[in-house]
């Protein structure tokens, strides 16, 4: 059995390599590109690929389940996030889903057989898998089936947003996880798409500023931490804007910060930006944001009370940190600065 569902698998992958090996091939013999050039376009076409695979995918779940798709993207790219922070503890074959389920949950808690793929005796388990391929097997590695599942859960709680609310927290447990899926859902509903991995450098390329890498240099202020960001010398009112498409998660007085703003981007990254002298005031927490709109403006507030400013030079701290599930850890953002401010800059040179 397991034979023939590797075969299986195995085909579907040759099947998909051939048909990309096709469009590839297709592409290149049409356009002579430079090299770099060429390999950029056959990147954006894997990407855009897998793009429209998962797309098909949820269009299709939604059809036969009438849940929407919206609701099985964020929770796919959610536990895509997951896997990506803890690949040991969620190994699983390469496919479109990102949806991890353990054995136990799959089979049904006291189910003797874990690798159960029979969805009746699952079902007499009360086990989460189903069979939405149609093949009469309940596998966890096929994407129908991940997917029909986690929708045939969400639809026996109904439609209502609150409902759906429940329907998460009942499955993870966790307050995170349900306002992550809450804030991926809004982000694909409002957009209307699941390609929402474009980025901005956070002030205007055309404005006078500075930055070098000080990533986990010490600090001056506020006991023995690092320097978890970036600072980005401004003069003070230079606009500040969103490096990504994202949800407003935090917005206010932080007595390190100052007048600070966090914001959650689809890759489950929480971009930071601190000691503002104002916030657009027409942004709420919960609001959603595009690359490159403005969000708030360079100062120097921060290290005391509400208000306090000038102890320092006028300047944007950039962090960002990634969400593991439980907690949350900073990573330099130098590199990827660069990487927007480059790319900024070429696109400008284009116009
Ligand atoms: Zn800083």
């Amino acid at each position: 059995m397991l034979l023939r569902i590797r075969l299986r698998c195995a085909a579907r992958w040759c099947l998909l390599l051939l048909v990309t090996a096709i469009v590839q091939h297709t592409c290149s013999s049409h356009v002579a590109a430079a090299p770099a050039e060429q390999s950029k376009s056959q990147q954006q076409q894997t990407e855009d690929d897998i793009y429209r695979s998962r797309a098909m995918l949820y269009r299709q779940i939604s059809k036969k389940t009438g849940v929407p798709w919206y609701r099985l993207a964020a929770i796919d790219q959610y536990e895509r996030t997951l896997t990506r922070v803890h690949p040991k503890d969620r190994q699983h074959a390469e496919r479109v889903s990102g949806i991890f389920v353990n054995s136990h949950v799959w089979s049904g808690q006291f189910n003797p057989d874990q690798e159960d793929q029979n969805p009746a005796s699952i079902a007499f388990f009360e086990g989460f898998g189903r069979d939405g391929s149609g093949d009469g097997q309940a596998n966890p590695d096929d994407d129908m089936d991940l997917l029909f599942s986690v929708a045939a859960y969400l639809a026996n709680y109904g439609q209502a947003e609150d409902k759906f609310h429940i329907a998460l927290w009942e499955y993870y447990h966790n307050s995170r996880s349900v306002q992550r899926i809450r804030q991926f859902t809004s982000l694909y509903q409002t957009h209307g798409t699941l390609k929402l991995n474009q980025h901005a450098f956070p002030l205007p390329l055309s404005s006078d500023y500075s930055y070098r890498s000080t990533w986990g240099s010490g600090r001056s202020w506020g006991g023995n931490r690092i320097h978890e960001g970036t600072d980005l010398f401004a003069r003070y009112g230079v606009p500040v804007r969103s490096t990504c498409y994202g949800v407003v998660e935090v917005k206010g007085w932080n007595p390190f910060g100052g007048w600070r703003i966090g914001i959650r981007d689809i890759d489950n990254r929480y971009h930071y930006y601190a000691h503002l002298s104002g916030f657009d005031k027409k942004l709420s927490t919960g609001d959603l944001v595009t690359p490159g709109q403005t969000i708030g403006w360079v100062g120097s507030s921060g290290y005391g009370k509400p208000g306090t400013q000038g102890k320092f030079p006028p300047h944007l701290h950039y962090g960002i940190y990634r969400d593991s599930g439980l907690s949350e850890w900073s990573f330099d953002p130098y590199p990827l600065l660069k990487r927007w401010e480059q790319m900024e800059r070429k696109q400008l040179k284009k116009r």
